[in-house]
Formats: structure tokens, sequence, C-alpha cells
């Protein structure tokens, strides 16, 4: 009778102890061209940390451009393709967002971007004229869509790496709902979705990244429950004759941007915004940006020039520290 209550009592200590450490998992992928990391914390953690891995790459295999068995790689290559309900609702959100954002998103920019080499890393610069004959492939506005029908004019392409890793962050964060996760944090690479607090009630902190040295952080936001996605021309880019040609492209001379921006963070709440944002202020240029923000104002943004300058929406300012050793002058946006 003893050893059974004291096995009893082992039971209630083992089990109570458990209920107080709170579960956590941790997973890394490559996925998307890029490293991810997750950290989940909640008592679903196992669960949902799965789901997420399937989830982008259920994503990757439906949008990517490269792959030959992918919904995007289909469309592009038929001029026409029935997608699925995923990839039709990014194909509708990014659509909604290019036109809002007068063209500086384009998700038919993908002839350009693989002509200076961007995908292969065949890098090159074309001609002028080269040029000139892909910009007629390229104008979202030609992209029709049938419920889930998407039909190209011809010869158009789409490329949907501006907005792809937003859209699973969103896809990613209803999960962690789902699952009634207490906390977590999903690095998507260059897009980081927060939600909730840290185990220990702290916010968590998302580091930007230096984009002239790469491997450090020239400061970090605290968020609760956000996305921040970061565009910089440091993730993919190539010298040739002593220039620096970016892969972000402005849709409208069909050029790597070069307008003085190093790197762009947005925040808010929706992944497919905060992606589709970082991509498109870096395009329009510090002012312009500043213009759409003070016409908006549904996000917050740092942008940090070439003269070292950083520029920060008020709405975010009280959240952000300059990490020490970096002298950038602050601007605070009202
Ligand atoms: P991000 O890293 O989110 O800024 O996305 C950059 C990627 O989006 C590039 O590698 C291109 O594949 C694609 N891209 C480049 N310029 C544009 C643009 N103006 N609009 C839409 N997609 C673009
Ligand atoms: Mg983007």
């Amino acid at each position: 009778m003893k050893k059974f209550i004291c096995l009893i009592l082992i039971f209630i200590l083992v089990f109570s102890f458990c209920a107080c450490v709170p579960q956590s998992k941790e997973a890394s992928m490559e996925a998307m061209d890029t490293y991810m990391n997750f950290k989940v914390f909640g008592s679903n953690s196992m669960y949902a940390i799965e789901e997420i891995q399937d989830e982008v790459k259920a994503l990757e295999g439906s949008l990517s451009a490269t792959d030959k068995k992918s919904e995007i790689f289909g469309l592009n290559n038929n001029g026409q393709a029935k997608l699925s309900g995923d990839t039709i609702e990014l194909v509708n959100r990014s659509l909604e967002l290019c036109d809002s954002l007068g063209g500086a998103l384009d998700i038919s920019v993908y002839p350009i971007v693989r002509e200076w080499g961007f995908i292969s890393g065949d890098y090159k610069v074309p001609s002028g004229s080269e040029i000139e004959e892909l910009l007629t492939k390229v104008n979202y506005k030609n992209i029709k869509v049938d419920n889930n029908t998407v039909t190209l004019k011809d010869g158009m392409q789409l490329d949907l790496g501006a907005v792809a890793k937003g859209y699973a962050a969103d896809k990613c964060l209803d999960i962690v709902g789902n699952e009634a996760l207490k906390s977590a944090i999903l690095n998507f690479g260059g897009t980081v979705a927060t939600y909730g607090l840290k185990p220990d009630g702290s916010r968590w902190k998302v580091a930007i990244t230096d984009p002239d040295n790469t491997s450090e952080y020239f400061g970090y936001l605290s968020c609760e429950t956000a996305v921040v996605a970061t565009s910089g021309g440091y993730e993919r880019y190539f010298e040739k004759d002593g220039k620096t040609y970016i892969h972000i492209i402005n849709p409208e001379t069909g050029y790597p941007v070069d307008n003085g921006v190093k790197s762009v963070s947005v925040v808010c709440s929706e992944g497919v915004y905060a992606d589709a944002l970082s991509t498109a202020l870096y395009v329009m240029g510090k002012d312009k940006a500043m213009e759409y923000f003070k016409k908006h104002r549904d996000f917050d943004f740092i942008i940090l020039t070439d003269d070292n300058k950083m520029y920060i929406s008020s709405g975010i300012s009280a959240d952000f520290t300059l990490c020490d050793g970096y002298d950038y002058e602050i601007v605070n946006i009202l």
C-alpha cells in the first residue's frame, strides 16, 4: 500500500513539473532560397512545428518560379493555368498591392529579373534594347484573373519572390493561432513573424541586418505579435565595372534600383503587406516612400540610406534600439 501511495505521489510530482515547464520546439530548414528558423512555445509545439514546415514546403512547391512542378512554373510556361487556393489568394492580394503601390511592386517583373541573371546566378548587364523589349512583357495590369484561372498576355511571367515569404508568415501565424500556442518566433529569412511574448514575459527582439556587414545587426525592434519584413540590396547583387547591381528592379525602367536606399524594414500585422511594402518602398526611394506612408499610415518602417541616415516612423521609434558602434543619424517621421 505504501509503495502504491509513493508511486502516485511521484506521478503527481512529475506531472505537475511537466505542466509548469512550457513546452517548446525549434526547427530550421532551407526553403524559398533562404535559411529559415522557427521556435514555438506551448503544449502543441510538436505538432505546430511540423505543420509549419509542411506549410512552407507546400507553398514553395506551388509558388516557385523555377521548380518545374510548381503552379507558377506551369502558368509561366503555358500562359494560362487554374491555380489552387493559396496560389490564387496570393496572386489576387499581390495584384491589389501592385495597384495600391502604384506599380513599384510588379509581380510580372520576372523576365527582367531573369535577364539580369538573378535567377541563374549567371549575372550580366543587358543592353538597353534588350531591356526595352522585355519591358513590353512587364505590366501587372495585363494579368487576367477569372475565378481560379489566370491568363498572362504573351510572354509574360510571374515572380512572387517579393511576397511569398510574407504570405508564408501569414499562413504559419494562422497555424500558431489554431494550435493555441503561447508564443512563437518564425524567421523566414528577411521576414520575421513574432507571436505573443517570450516565455519569460519579455518582448521578442527582431534584429535588423547591417547592409554593410551582413553578419552583424545595426539594431533591433522589440515586438509582440507582428511581421517584420526587410528588403536589402545585400541579399543578392553583383558588381560589374565598379558598379553594383541589386536584385530589386524598378519595373518602370527595367534596371536594378540605385536610389541611395540601403535597406527597408516594414512592420505590420499582415505578412504579405509587410513583404510587398519592403520591396516597393525600396523601389520608390526615401521621399516617395515617405509620401506613401503619410497617405496610408497602416504600417511602420525603417529606411536606411547610403549617407547612414535612418528614417523611422514614430509608431515604432520607442521600440527600436541602435546597437553600440553605430552612429547613424536617426530621423523620426511623424
Ligand atoms: P524582397 O527580398 O522581398 O524585396 O523581394 C525581392 C525579389 O522580388 C527579387 O529577388 C525578385 O525576384 C523580385 N522583385 C524584384 N523587383 C521587384 C519588383 N519591383 N516588384 C516585384 N518583385 C520584384
Ligand atoms: Mg518583399
